[in-house]
């Protein structure tokens, strides 16, 4: 428990949590507005982070500081956009699009699948193939 200053406010709040420097009541707001940001986005995908600041009711320092937390992107024109992560296809939410969102699922079973054949393979023929490997030395041998 400890008191701390709102750095929004400035008024002095007690927590016993770590919180982002905002009081309960400014923390809610700023997550309600992060919210409302990001909703707008997904409304009207590819405008400007000034419009998003003034539809919002919040300043483009704000905006400009979520999407240096990559929570959204910003294009050359200034435009703000969300970007899948893997392909760069401009998304309406999440991190990726559905096509690359459906290939990490799958990539992601396939993985945990091929891990579990590789070790039971490893313990499984791991002395044939050593067996294997020396048979093919005799017959080098033997050859010469
Ligand atoms: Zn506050
Ligand atoms: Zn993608």
């Amino acid at each position: 428990m400890g008191i701390y200053t709102c750095r929004k406010c400035g008024e002095k709040y007690e927590s016993n949590r770590l919180t982002d420097g905002f009081c309960d009541k400014c923390a809610a707001e700023y997550l309600d507005k992060y919210h409302q940001v990001r909703e707008y986005l997904w409304n009207h995908p590819g405008v400007t982070a000034s419009v998003i600041a003034k539809e919002c009711g919040c300043n483009v320092t704000q905006v400009m500081q979520w999407v240096k937390e990559d929570r959204f992107m910003v294009s050359n024109d200034s435009r703000v956009r969300l970007y899948c992560e893997i392909c760069g296809a401009p998304i309406v939410s999440g991190r990726y699009c559905a096509a690359c969102q459906a290939e990490a699922d799958r990539r992601a079973k396939n993985e945990a699948a091929n891990a579990k054949i590789r070790e039971h393979m490893e313990q499984r023929h791991g002395t044939s193939l050593k067996q294997g490997r020396s048979d093919g030395e005799m017959r080098f041998l033997n050859n010469k």
